[in-house]
């Protein structure tokens, strides 16, 4: 038997041991499942994100689920757990207004020691699962994060916006094309603007952003 059938064995070996239809897409654990593969208390938790008020610097900004419940169980275990099974369950959610035109598709860049440590982007994920369905171009180099950040959770909108201003750099190859962000999670869209702000500075026609979860002020974020 050689690798790849030793391979295919094993592979055959878990999908007996955990069929992939009956554990829930979000939560893993075996249940009865809907059309969605989700089972009830995580179909339960999920709700979608209301529409988000654009900061003036993007063109626009959509949000799949709003971050509570099995939704921010689902993006914590995705970036702290190494589960990265979710992030084409959450590219599955975002979908785009059809009067976004992209060129490109740009996940929100870590700084690269902080993607030394975790071993991955969960928003470069995110992108690659987007563009495996949608046929859109991922092209990470149009933006580079140039400051290591501190972790944004602690902080109120302001020192957020002051956290991230001027800490990526764009690529003046972006100048002209209409750039989508990609991000697993937004709160004040201090992120995104910085990243919009950096883009359009290097000529960027438009920035839009999509992201797989929304912490919507004012919303329950248990
Ligand atoms: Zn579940």
């Amino acid at each position: 038997m050689n690798a790849s059938q030793l391979r295919a064995l094993f592979h055959r070996l878990l999908d007996a041991i955990y069929p992939p239809d009956v554990a829930c897409a979000l939560c893993g654990r075996e249940a009865v499942l809907d059309a969605d593969h989700l089972c009830a208390a995580c179909r339960a938790s999920l709700s979608p994100s209301p529409a988000l008020i654009c900061p003036p610097v993007l063109d626009g900004v959509f949000a799949a689920y709003r971050y509570h419940g099995s939704a921010r169980e689902g993006i914590q275990s995705l970036k702290y757990k190494n589960q990265v099974r979710l992030a084409p369950f959450f590219a599955s959610a975002i979908t785009l207004p059809e009067l976004w035109k992209i060129d490109r598709v740009v996940p929100v860049p870590l700084h690269p020691l902080k993607q030394w440590l975790r071993s991955y982007n969960q928003s470069d994920l995110i992108a690659q699962a987007f563009c495996a369905r949608t046929g859109l171009v991922q092209q990470n180099d149009l933006l580079r994060r140039t400051r290591f950040t501190k972790s944004q959770t602690t902080l109120d909108e302001f020192e957020r916006t002051v956290n991230v201003s001027r800490a990526f750099h764009a690529s003046p190859a972006s100048k002209g094309l209409s750039v989508l962000l990609i991000d697993d999670v937004t709160t004040t869209h201090s992120t995104l603007s910085a990243c919009a702000v950096a883009l359009k500075a290097a000529g960027a026609a438009h920035v839009y952003a999509a992201c797989a979860t929304a912490a919507v002020r004012g919303a329950r974020q248990e």
